[in-house]
């Protein structure tokens, strides 16, 4: 049987936008050591804005929007849906692509009009050597200078594009650290996006603790690694690539709006989706579990 007070904890929670699906998760929050966050999505809107296009001098801004978007029709990465929402914006005519295969932690390939194409980030380059011309580098290094996430168009071993994209960092994150760090929690950003970017992000939001370029398959070895030394601990995160390490942390924390994976993969729900839950649900685990003998 589920002691009452527990029972009456879940449904406060649920009252105030925590869905708890393993009783367990809930239970562990009130010793938690640190809570890791991924970026993108979480901590983040998740929401990509392009702020910024560059080519080479081959094709035009148009050309390289039309042919990234038609590679990115069929991802549901938020980069995907940014670049596929500025070509609609944009009026542009989207051709179908062919052969879509996605690059975890990487990026997609697909066939448009016959040309082999590639859209992904610097973790992309580094995997096949490619390497951008003086004009595109230049513009990249600009972009993630300005803190935006950088992605590459690129066909065969040439890179023919770069697109600047902005995210909005979720206006209650910093509340979110700030209160985790008042209860004496460490905080820990964890995310495939490139160092830059995360630094950025990481610095506005106080997190000291940075783990940037992290293939999805490596955030669950990152969780463990922090548990090897002796930490308990929640992640938070959205995506399918942080699946495993909300089944491997402590407390699995999924952000609502997220992913059917993460939301399944999660022993708690954030039905609002606010970062600000987590330091809620530390307090309702301490005061559920405290009445207990
Ligand atoms: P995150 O941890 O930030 O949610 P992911 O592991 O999903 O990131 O992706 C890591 C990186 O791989 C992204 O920052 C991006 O550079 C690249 N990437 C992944 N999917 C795509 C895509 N559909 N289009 C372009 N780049 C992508
Ligand atoms: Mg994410």
């Amino acid at each position: 049987a589920i002691p009452l007070v527990v029972a009456i904890s879940t449904t406060l929670g649920a009252r105030n936008g925590l869905l708890v699906r393993d009783r367990r998760g809930l239970e562990e929050a009130r010793g938690l050591d640190a809570v890791v966050f991924d970026k993108t999505g979480t901590l983040t809107r998740g929401e990509f804005g392009v702020v910024a296009v560059a080519t080479i001098d081959e094709i035009g801004e148009a050309e390289a929007l039309r042919l990234a978007a038609a590679v990115e029709a069929d991802s549901e990465h938020t980069i995907a849906r940014g670049i596929v929402r500025e070509a609609e914006e944009r009026g542009l005519t989207v051709p179908a692509a062919a052969g879509f295969e996605a690059l975890p932690g990487h990026g997609v390939v697909a066939t448009v009009e016959g040309r082999e194409l590639r859209m992904g980030g610097p973790a992309l380059l580094r995997r096949f050597d490619l390497v951008l011309s003086g004009s595109l580098e230049e513009a990249a290094l600009e972009s993630e200078d300005r803190g935006q996430t950088t992605v590459f168009l690129t066909e065969g071993s040439k890179v023919i594009a770069m697109f600047g994209l902005a995210d909005r960092v979720r206006p209650e994150s910093r509340e979110a650290v700030d209160r985790l760090h008042a209860m004496g929690i460490e905080v820990v950003m964890l995310t495939g996006d490139a160092e830059p970017v995360a630094r950025a992000v990481a610095g506005d939001l106080g997190i000291d603790t940075v783990f940037a370029e992290v293939l999805p398959e490596q955030k669950a070895e990152t969780i463990r690694s922090l548990q090897s030394d002796g930490k308990r601990v929640a992640m938070v995160g959205d995506g399918v690539n942080d699946a495993p390490a909300l089944v491997t942390a402590d407390v699995g924390v999924a952000i609502g709006a997220g992913t059917d994976v993460a939301v399944e993969a999660g022993d708690i729900v954030l039905v609002r989706s606010d970062p600000r839950d987590l330091p809620r649900i530390v307090v309702l685990s301490r005061a559920t579990y405290r009445k207990m003998v």
